[in-house]
């Protein structure tokens, strides 16, 4: 190949305290052309922190914040994304919460990510949404509330958001469309569907949203790139040892993208629009290697 493919990772967490960190993780993903990262926040118990907590919601969020920082002390672009992910809510209420108590709870949890936000210390809003897994059709209103609403606070301070959905294809892509319009979103190029499936790519493009595709899911990476460029891709590396799962490394991205190219699936140039271009515009960051 004439020249090193730059490698951006969209959605990936690190964490400072049982994983590798973000200083290691941001070093071996640099030696592999890694220039952007997406640093989105973990789980609270995933750092020892406790759910239904704001104090503890907010050190997540400074967690998260401290750890883009560390990497790009090592060289990488990286942008930090703070929420509360919709296990936490499910959690709450298996806990006893009542549905009220957890909307409010996690309102407040989106007002401080704006304040981060508002500060430049973040660039979005995630990972927010639903379960993947089915859960009773109340569980799903309340989230489209706080959906709903975390759309509305992106809108006014012109921020990303990554979701966390279940992936049911074209149904998935049409409800958060309808969240979009009725929170006033104009930029929908804005809202990141994390972890999306082959079958919610085409959807989303047609619809201006962003797909997010986990590298790590052998067929699902090279499927997606046969039905458009228009996307980005992920490690949504959990920095768990404990918890290698079906994810890879951001590290491992370069070897992923390398066979689709020998495979043919991708130019050299759709290969530097979706690792660069893409990102650049969705991030309004500026690659200059
Ligand atoms: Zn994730």
């Amino acid at each position: 190949m004439s020249k090193a493919l730059p490698i951006a990772d969209n959605h990936t967490h690190v964490n400072p305290v049982k994983g590798l960190g973000p200083r290691e993780v941001a070093r071996r993903f640099k030696r592999t052309g890694g220039w952007f990262m997406g640093v989105v926040a973990l789980l609270t118990w995933d750092l020892g922190l406790n759910p239904g907590d704001l104090s503890n919601v907010d050190k997540m969020y400074r967690l998260t914040i401290e750890s883009t920082k560390i990497i790009q002390g090592e060289g990488v672009k990286a942008v930090a994304v703070v929420g509360v992910h919709p296990a936490e809510c499910v959690k709450l209420l298996e806990s006893g919460w009542g549905f009220s108590e957890v909307k409010e709870f996690m309102i407040k949890t989106i007002d401080l990510a704006a304040q981060y936000i508002r500060r430049g210390e973040a660039v979005g809003i995630g990972e927010i949404g639903r379960p993947h897994w089915s859960v009773n059709e109340g569980v799903v209103d309340l989230c489209n509330e706080i959906i709903e609403y975390a759309m509305g606070t992106a809108r006014d301070l012109n921020a990303i958001i990554h979701l966390h959905l279940e992936r049911k294809g074209e149904a998935t892509v049409k409800s958060i469309v309808e969240l979009a319009n009725k929170a006033g979103v104009k930029d929908k190029g804005r809202i990141i569907l994390h972890h999306a499936s082959p079958s919610m790519v085409k959807p989303a493009v047609d619809n201006e949203l962003k797909p997010s595709i986990p590298v790590g899911r052998r067929g699902e990476f090279e499927e997606a790139v046969k039905l458009t460029k228009a996307l980005v891709v992920e490690s949504d590396y959990a920095d768990d040892p404990r918890r290698p799962g079906m994810v890879i490394p951001p590290w491992r991205i370069l070897s992923r993208i390398n066979n689709a190219l020998n495979q043919g699936l991708l130019s050299e140039d759709d290969a530097f629009r979706i690792m660069v271009n893409e990102i650049e515009e969705t991030y309004g960051v500026k690659y200059e290697g």
